[in-house]
């Protein structure tokens, strides 16, 4: 059996583990940064938390017999990919990464661009009263002084206490979101801009087309580069890649 870490938190690492773990070749450890509920996999080993850095994550992947690393983060989990590929360079092993496509920005109804979520707060300041913060719970931080502004706060699972916001209303919810659901979301809370991070993907990009439908304007978190070397953008042709790799 050739044991593979899949680096998850993306509805595309869920896919895919699902897929290598059919296979009988395979050993696959999913891995979650901890903030999310787990998802059912089965015929997967599930780790949960932080490996200590490169030096932790080498020392994991020597003492379980790592043979593959597929870095299937988040677009925006920078440090993870990082270390996954000084990690695999240090201990000579191979890395697949999945990165998924960005969002297009419309060219009829273009987003304003924020180079960061501090940025974003920026933008928001003296500018929108009610905003769809819709961007993550680590970004929320940066508003926490956007006292003139009330936010519509919404992410996967509820945070542990209160988010450090003047004034605010939460709610959980995990796409896939319909078009029609999210435009009653936004006239029902009057919101007049979005905060969104640009994740790209169809569970969540029914948000855009709602803002879009009632003229309401998407304040976009830019992207960090995309990691060097090759990517996937495809899980089938990841999977292939991995499948050949070790045939
Ligand atoms: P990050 O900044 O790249 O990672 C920070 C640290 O969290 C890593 O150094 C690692 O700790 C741990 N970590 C991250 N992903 C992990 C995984 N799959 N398995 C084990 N440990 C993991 O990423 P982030 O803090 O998770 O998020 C950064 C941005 O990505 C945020 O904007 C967030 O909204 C977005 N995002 C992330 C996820 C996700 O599941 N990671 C999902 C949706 C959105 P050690 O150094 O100790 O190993």
């Amino acid at each position: 059996m050739t044991a593979v870490l899949v680096l998850g938190g993306t509805t595309e690492a869920v896919a895919l583990s699902r897929d290598l773990a059919m296979d009988i070749a395979f050993d696959v450890v999913y891995s979650l940064a901890g903030r999310t509920r787990a998802p059912t996999l089965p015929g997967c080993a599930l780790r949960r938390g932080g490996f200590g850095g490169v030096e932790g994550l080498v020392r994991y992947i020597a003492e379980n017999k790592i043979a593959g690393i597929v870095d299937a983060t988040h677009p925006y989990a920078v440090q993870m990919s990082d270390n996954a590929r000084e990690a695999a360079n240090q201990i000579d092993v191979p890395l697949f990464t999945y990165l998924r496509p960005a969002w297009e920005e419309p060219s009829d109804a273009p987003w304003i661009r924020a180079a960061s979520a501090r940025d974003a707060a920026r933008i928001v300041d003296g500018r929108f009263g009610r905003v769809f913060l819709s961007s993550g719970l680590g970004d929320i931080a940066a508003f926490s002084e956007q006292n003139a502004t009330w936010f519509l706060v919404r992410s996967i699972d509820p945070p542990d206490g209160p988010v450090g916001l003047a004034a605010y209303h939460y709610v959980t919810g995990r796409g896939p979101f319909d078009v029609e659901s999210e435009v009653a979301l936004l006239r029902e809370w009057r919101i007049d801009a979005l905060v969104s991070k640009n994740s790209g993907g169809a569970a969540t990009a029914a948000k855009l087309a709602a803002a879009r439908a009632l003229d309401i304007p998407v304040i976009m978190i830019d992207r960090p580069p995309a990691p060097p070397g090759t990517y996937y953008n495809d899980v089938t042709r990841l999977v292939a890649a991995v499948r050949q790799s070790f045939r």
